[in-house]
């Protein structure tokens, strides 16, 4: 488990006439083995958050750290060395690989770091997505809800330090999902992994320890042992 952090972290794009604040300032830690739901309308910032706070994108300025290491002292290697040892990622548009099956695109992270699949926690994974039949079908021969859970069950199977999902559940229906969020809050209990998950979704903000809201690219609010009704 590992904790990520940032401080004063701040993010414009454009210049001129067109610029947009997206982050003002943003001091935020993800703790170790906490489950973190970022809410807040459309625009807010939250893609932006949790993009720089994986190292996928890089402040304007400000700092952010994952564990001890302040990500702006890394180069371009050891980024991806990082992001492919320590973090498991889910994103909205899945980034699955059409030429590849359902269960080489799980493996692939594992594949890509060189090392072994655990055998029993691949077969839970596995077990978790409900794949059982299709696991050979490539993406392109699967649902939208099928290959988002192939997505989860990537990001879940190399077992990461730190896991950040962009809506993950936002293509299920409402049983798939509780079942993808519940697999998702029980691998981040007995594992002590650091998840942070935007979500607009009250119910699935309902499966993390703690909610922070994002207005205008800035915290605003606070929740923890979040419940749906109460985060509505
Ligand atoms: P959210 O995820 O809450 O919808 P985003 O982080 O995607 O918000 O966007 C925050 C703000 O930054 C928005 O005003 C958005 O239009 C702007 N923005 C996001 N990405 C870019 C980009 N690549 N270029 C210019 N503006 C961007
Ligand atoms: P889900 O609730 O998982 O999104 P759907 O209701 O969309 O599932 O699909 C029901 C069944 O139809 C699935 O088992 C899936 O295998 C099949 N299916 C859906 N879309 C496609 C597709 N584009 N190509 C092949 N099979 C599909």
């Amino acid at each position: 488990a590992i904790t990520a952090a940032t401080s004063g972290l701040t993010k414009v794009y454009g210049s001129g006439d067109t610029q947009v604040v997206a982050l003002d300032q943003v001091s935020i830690t993800f703790k170790e083995g906490e489950f973190t739901a970022i809410m807040g309308p459309s625009g807010c910032g939250k893609s932006t958050l949790m993009h720089c706070a994986a190292g996928l994108d890089s402040p304007t300025s400000g700092s952010v750290r994952i564990g001890t290491t302040e990500l702006s002292t890394l180069n371009d290697r050891r980024l991806t060395q990082l992001r492919r040892d320590r973090i498991g990622f889910i994103f909205q548009a899945f980034n699955l690989l059409p030429t590849l099956t359902a269960l080489e695109n799980i493996t692939l992270p594992l594949t890509i770091a060189g090392r072994r699949p655990d055998p029993q926690w691949l077969e839970r994974v596995v077990a978790m997505v409900g794949l059982a039949g299709r696991l050979g079908h490539r993406p392109a021969q699967l649902s939208g809800g099928q290959q988002q859970r192939v997505a989860v069950a990537r990001a879940l199977a190399a077992q990461p330090a730190i896991i950040f999902g962009d809506e993950p559940t936002g293509n299920l229906d409402s049983r798939a999902g509780a079942e993808v969020l519940g697999f998702l809050r029980d691998s981040v209990r007995e594992l002590g992994q650091t998840v942070v998950m935007v979500t607009h979704d009250p119910v699935a903000a309902g499966y993390a320890d703690r909610v922070v809201f994002l207005s205008d690219g800035q915290l605003v609010d606070e929740m923890t042992r979040p419940t749906p009704d109460r985060v509505l």
